[in-house]
């Protein structure tokens, strides 16, 4: 069995989806993971907001905007009236799901549920697309396997077993369609795994059907050296460890989603990045396996908080981290980045939700500084944290940089530097020239 997921872009148009479906068109077993076509769930975000705010008005205009577009997909995807009513009727029925929220109490499990209508439309037509082409195919819901814990977290024991019960019940296909992103949480309502998802999905369907390959299908050939989005010339790169991989979609990589190696990793499932467009291309294999002493590649984090704690109480006291970590552990805030000296310690957040509130509790242990708007650059290789000479171009690079925060040392594979967001763009581009 392998797995195939297609991001937005790879099914964002009806010529999209159709070379999706001479791409899976193949003998061998897959699960196919699909996002919603692009753009879609940005579009629900912005229907959802305004149903909070009750513009019934203007959230059902978006609404019946959308689905127009849709319409025009069935319209140029299929060929056969057949098939075209068909989909038409299916993507009216989510639709009229969607304008079902158009009422007076919309909540945060009303969002989810509008949230998800992407994916299960993006996997109906594709499904129905397939069978005007008479490839055998069977739809695999999400909404049957895909669980979550109270702090939204997947749980693998139960994916895994739904996932055998719900692949029993299906015909024999030798592909079967699923949605990426949407989940079940422990009440029983759709809920999600947080935006750009549906990698987490297939890595964590690849880990319960123990597929051979998990592969990543996107709009560009592999993992870069940088971030494309900000600096030129980079370059896919062919091999990486799942402990690099992890770093770097950790750290910015927006073509993986943060938590999407884990799963692979702790199946020994290697994953390749393709480019649907170029599928020709070699694009990146992420394995166990780790070349040689080098700098891999570099990636940013935005929308990044420091704090720090100055505190008499830290002078040659023990026990003062974990008062404070413990307060982010109540909280539910990872803590990114952390540096210490004798009298104040700092970490830095992403999440803020609960800020107001950490902070109070902090300023009990000192005086408590807040910088936000910060970005986390971060350089990851291969023991390039345990071997001379990499510290020195780091810095080198940075040399005209403010840096507020340097992590050196936590694992032999990052090194991560706390910058201004104003000056990302340029330490990105100067690693770039001095490291490669
Ligand atoms: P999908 O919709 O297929 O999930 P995403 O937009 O989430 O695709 O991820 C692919 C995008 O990630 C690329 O188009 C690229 O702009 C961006 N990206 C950021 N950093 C990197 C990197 N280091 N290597 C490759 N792509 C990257
Ligand atoms: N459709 C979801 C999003 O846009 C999930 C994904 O594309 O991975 O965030
Ligand atoms: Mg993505």
């Amino acid at each position: 069995m392998i797995v195939m997921k297609f991001g937005g872009t790879s099914v964002g148009s009806p010529s999209r989806i159709k070379e999706i479906a001479s791409l899976i068109n193949s003998p061998d077993n897959k699960i196919v993971v699909l996002s919603a076509m692009a753009g879609t769930t940005n579009a629900l975000v912005e229907i959802a907001s305004h149903l909070y705010k009750k513009e019934k008005a203007v959230a059902l205009s978006f609404i019946e905007e959308l689905e127009m577009d849709y319409y025009l997909v069935v319209d140029e995807l299929f060929t056969k009236s057949e098939f075209k009513s068909k989909a038409l009727g299916k993507i009216k029925t989510h639709f009229d799901f969607i304008k079902s929220f158009a009422v007076d109490m919309f909540t945060l499990s009303g969002e989810k549920a509008v949230l998800a209508q992407g994916e299960l439309i993006s996997t109906i037509l594709l499904n129905c697309y397939l069978q005007e082409r008479k490839i055998n195919s069977a739809l695999l819901p999400a909404l049957d396997f895909m669980r979550t814990d109270g702090s939204g977290e997947p749980v693998a024991n139960e994916i895994k077993q739904n996932i055998e019960n719900a692949l029993q019940k299906l015909p024999p296909a030798n592909i079967y369609i699923t949605q990426g992103f949407i989940c079940r949480n422990p009440n029983g309502e759709i809920d999600n795994l947080r935006r750009g998802g549906s990698d987490y999905s297939a890595s964590l369907i690849g880990a319960a059907v123990e597929a051979e390959e998990i592969q990543i299908w996107t709009d560009i050939d592999g993992m870069h050296n940088n971030d494309p989005r900000y600096v030129g010339n980079t370059h896919p790169l062919s091999n990486l460890s799942f402990d690099e991989a992890a770093e770097l979609a950790y750290f910015g990589a927006k073509i993986l989603h943060p938590s999407s190696v884990l799963p692979a990793k702790m199946a020994n499932i290697p994953v390749r990045l393709k480019n649907t467009m170029k599928p020709g291309l070699e694009g990146t294999l992420i394995s166990s396996q780790s070349d040689g002493i080098n700098i891999k590649a570099i990636a940013a984090k935005d929308n990044i908080t420091a704090i720090k704690i100055n505190s008499g109480r830290m002078l040659l006291a023990y026990g003062f981290l974990r008062k404070v970590f413990e307060i982010f552990e109540t909280y539910k805030t990872p803590i990114d980045m952390i540096t210490t000296s004798e009298v104040a310690v700092s970490v830095t957040i992403d999440n803020t939700d609960n800020l107001t509130e950490i902070l109070t509790e902090l300023k009990k242990y000192g005086r408590v500084e807040v910088d936000s708007n910060l970005s986390i650059v971060c350089v990851v290789g291969n023991f390039i944290a345990e071997s001379k000479g990499y510290a020195l171009k780091v810095f080198d690079a940075l040399k005209n940089i403010p840096i507020r925060m340097i992590s050196y040392g936590g694992s032999m594979h990052n090194v991560s530097l706390l910058v201004n967001k104003g000056f990302k763009i340029e330490a990105l581009k100067s690693l770039n020239d001095k490291l490669f």
